[in-house]
């Protein structure tokens, strides 16, 4: 899977170097706001399969609701959010927004979580799992491939 996107006015360009570990909607209300949107879609992978181009996008710091940072990313010259860090879980890894891929039917979500919040008027596709909240137990609901990724790279970034 060859996935390229980057922000609105195309300074901020990346291309991911392998699949996702997974794909989260997130309909919380931090995501609904910095999106504008009803939810984000957000492609989990490690930090060093998003190759980036010569432009970097600069970043501001919020409180996640695990009271670690939530570091997003955005183009200095168009502010498209391009991907954010979460400082809580283990490893380097970053949330790339689906919506900034050239070709953003290139993936589906593979979970929606903080449904607490989701709008009323969104229905969750069948056969998808849904959270309240974030998950806790990744082993149901990330595939073992991924799973041994996120351990991997979470044993080489120990903080
Ligand atoms: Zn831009
Ligand atoms: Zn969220």
């Amino acid at each position: 899977m060859e996935l390229e996107g980057g922000c609105a006015c195309r300074a901020v360009r990346y291309r991911l170097l392998a699949a996702p570990l997974i794909v989260h909607a997130c309909h919380c209300r931090d995501c609904q706001r910095i999106t504008g949107s009803a939810f984000v879609i957000n492609i989990w992978i490690e930090r060093r399969f998003v190759e980036t181009g010569p432009v970097l996008p600069r970043s501001f710091k919020l409180t996640a609701g695990t009271g670690k940072a939530h570091e997003v990313f955005f183009c200095d010259a168009c502010a498209t959010t391009v991907w954010s860090r979460y400082h809580a879980p283990p490893g380097d890894t970053l949330f790339v927004r689906a919506g900034t891929l050239d070709r953003p039917e290139a993936v589906e979500p593979d979970v929606h979580i903080f449904t607490r919040s989701k709008l009323p008027w969104v229905v969750l596709p069948a056969g998808v799992p849904a959270f309240e909240s974030m998950y806790g137990d990744f082993a149901s609901v990330w595939s073992a491939e991924s799973l041994a990724r996120f351990r991997r790279n979470a044993a080489e970034h120990v903080r």
